[in-house]
C-alpha cells in the first residue's frame, strides 16, 4: 500500500498529464470520431511514458523529449497533413466555414490553444507541434551576431490579424474556384512558409524567431498559458550560484534566473514548457509542477 502511494506520488504530472489527454481524447471521441481519441490517447500515454522514463533518467530528458516532439509532430504532418490532407494551420479554420464544416484546424485551435493551456501552459509547442520539432533541431540554440530583439505585443497581434485577412481571401478564392489541389498547395506552402520565415527570423533576431516573436498559435495560447495548472517554479532559491545556464538554455530568452531571484513561477506568455531551463541547473532548483 505504501509502496503504491509513493508511486503514485512520485509520477503524479506523468499520470495527470496523461490523464489530461485521454479526457480530451474521450471527448473529441463524443463529439467527433475514434480517430481524434486515438491522436490525444497517443499523444497523452506516450508523453507520460517518457516523463514516467526521465523521472529515473533525468539525463535523457531532452533528448527522450525532442525525439518524441519529431516522431508525434512528424507523424501528425505527414499522416494528417499530407495524406489526409487536414491541415492544421490556422488559414484551414477560414477554408473550413465556407464549407460549413468543422476539421481538425477548429478543434486543434481549441484543444491546443485554449482549453490545455490552462493546464498544461504551451506544453504542445514543445510535444507536438511539426514546425516546432524542425526549429527544435535547428532554431533554438542560435544566438544571433546582432542583440536579440524582444517580443512586441503590437507586432505578434497584428501579424495575427494578418494572417487571419489573408487566409478569409484564400479561403474565398478556393471555396469560388472549387480547385482542391489548392489546399495540398497551401498547406505544404504554408509549412514551408513558416520554416523559411523562422530561420530567417532566428538568424536575425535570436533563438526561436518565429516561436517567440510572431507565432499566431503562441499568441492565442500566451493568452491562457499564463494561468496554466503546472510551470516551471523554483524550489531552494537561495541555493543558486547565478550561473545564468538557465537564462542560456532558454529557447525563447525568458529570464528564468531574475524568476529564481524573486522565488516566483515562470509566467512568461512565451514559455513553451520545453524544460531545457530545469535540465540545465547544476542546483537542480528548477522544475516543472504546480
Ligand atoms: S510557437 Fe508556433 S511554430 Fe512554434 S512550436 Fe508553437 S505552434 Fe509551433
Ligand atoms: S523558461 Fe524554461 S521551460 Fe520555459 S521556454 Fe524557457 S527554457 Fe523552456
Ligand atoms: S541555472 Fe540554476 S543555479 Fe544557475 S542561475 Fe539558473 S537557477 Fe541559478
Amino acid at each position: 500500500m505504501f509502496i503504491a502511494v509513493e508511486g503514485i506520488r512520485k509520477y503524479r504530472y506523468p499520470l495527470i498529464i496523461a490523464s489530461i489527454f485521454v479526457i480530451i481524447g474521450l471527448f473529441m471521441w463524443y463529439v467527433r470520431d475514434v480517430r481524434y481519441f486515438l491522436l490525444f490517447f497517443s499523444i497523452g500515454v506516450t508523453d507520460g511514458f517518457v516523463r514516467s522514463l526521465v523521472q529515473n533518467y533525468p539525463k535523457l530528458k531532452q533528448p527522450l523529449r525532442i525525439s518524441l516532439m519529431v516522431a508525434i509532430g512528424g507523424g501528425l504532418f505527414f499522416g494528417l497533413s499530407i495524406v489526409s490532407r487536414v491541415n492544421f494551420q490556422f488559414s484551414q479554420i477560414f477554408f473550413d466555414a465556407y464549407e460549413m464544416v468543422v476539421t481538425g484546424a477548429l478543434i486543434q485551435l481549441m484543444v491546443a490553444r485554449v482549453i490545455l493551456p490552462l493546464f498544461a501552459g504551451s506544453a504542445f509547442c514543445s510535444r507536438v507541434c511539426w514546425d516546432g520539432a524542425f526549429f527544435e533541431l535547428t532554431n533554438s540554440k542560435v544566438v544571433s551576431k546582432r542583440k536579440p530583439v524582444k517580443r512586441n505585443e503590437y507586432v505578434a497581434w497584428g501579424y495575427l490579424f494578418l494572417v487571419i485577412i489573408t487566409a478569409f481571401i484564400v479561403a474565398y478564392n478556393v471555396h469560388v474556384s472549387k480547385d482542391e489541389t489548392i489546399r495540398l498547395y497551401w498547406i505544404i506552402g504554408e509549412n514551408l512558409y513558416i520554416i523559411i520565415v523562422g530561420t530567417v527570423l532566428t538568424h536575425f533576431f535570436g533563438s526561436r524567431g518565429y516561436c517567440r516573436l510572431i507565432c499566431p498559435f503562441l499568441t492565442i495560447s500566451g493568452l491562457f498559458s499564463r494561468f496554466s495548472l503546472i510551470k516551471i517554479k523554483p524550489d531552494n532559491s537561495k541555493e543558486c550560484i547565478n550561473c545564468n545556464k538557465c537564462n542560456k538554455a532558454c529557447p525563447m530568452l525568458i529570464d528564468v534566473k531574475e524568476c529564481v531571484t524573486n522565488n516566483m513561477a515562470v509566467k512568461s506568455n512565451t514559455c513553451i514548457l520545453c524544460e531545457r531551463c530545469v535540465s540545465s541547473c547544476p542546483k537542480d532548483i528548477l522544475s516543472l509542477r504546480g
